[in-house]
């Protein structure tokens, strides 16, 4: 499936594009997250959450693994970081499965566990203040979403 990308020039313009996606994620989508420590996931979640309408602060869920807000509809935030091993079933099929939207930070760690059909997203540090992020479809919905998200 296509896989297109943006570049963005400030933690600011990150959060806008991720705001965007906020306003257009519907219950039992998965995004994943993927980049090295200080890419921008936690500020993409951030605008993610702002676009949904999550009035609390995303903070990193790091030593959580998963923290929820209410938004328009429910976000479950992950970062799974700090898992034991690949196997390590928490339960993650309640969330993504479930009534809210799951986004997922270092998604490698629990590959086999994900949903087949989500949007990868992965942004690349290009400097102090500039970031490549890419996006790619992986089924049905995931690429329905990544087609809006680029109008
Ligand atoms: P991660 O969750 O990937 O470890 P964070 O979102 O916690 O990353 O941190 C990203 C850092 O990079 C923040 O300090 C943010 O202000 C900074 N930054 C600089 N430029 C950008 C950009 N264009 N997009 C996102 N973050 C940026
Ligand atoms: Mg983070």
């Amino acid at each position: 499936m296509e896989t297109w990308s943006i570049r963005t020039m400030a933690p600011e313009e990150t959060m806008v594009f991720a705001e965007k996606l906020g306003a257009l994620v519907q219950q039992g989508d998965v995004i994943t997250l993927e980049g090295d420590l200080g890419a921008g996931k936690t500020s993409f979640t951030k605008g993610l959450a702002k676009g949904l309408g999550v009035k609390k602060v995303v903070n990193s869920p790091t030593f959580t693994i998963m923290k929820q807000y209410k938004g328009r509809i429910p976000l479950y935030h992950m970062d799974v970081y700090r898992l034991e091993n690949e196997y390590e079933d928490l339960g993650f099929e309640e969330y993504f499965y479930g009534d809210g939207v799951t986004v997922i930070e270092w998604p490698s760690m629990i590959v086999a566990q994900l949903p087949q059909d989500r949007l990868k997203i992965t942004i690349e540090y290009k400097g102090e203040s500039e970031r490549l992020i890419m996006i790619e479809a992986t089924g049905s919905r995931s690429s329905e979403l990544s087609k809006e998200l680029a109008v």
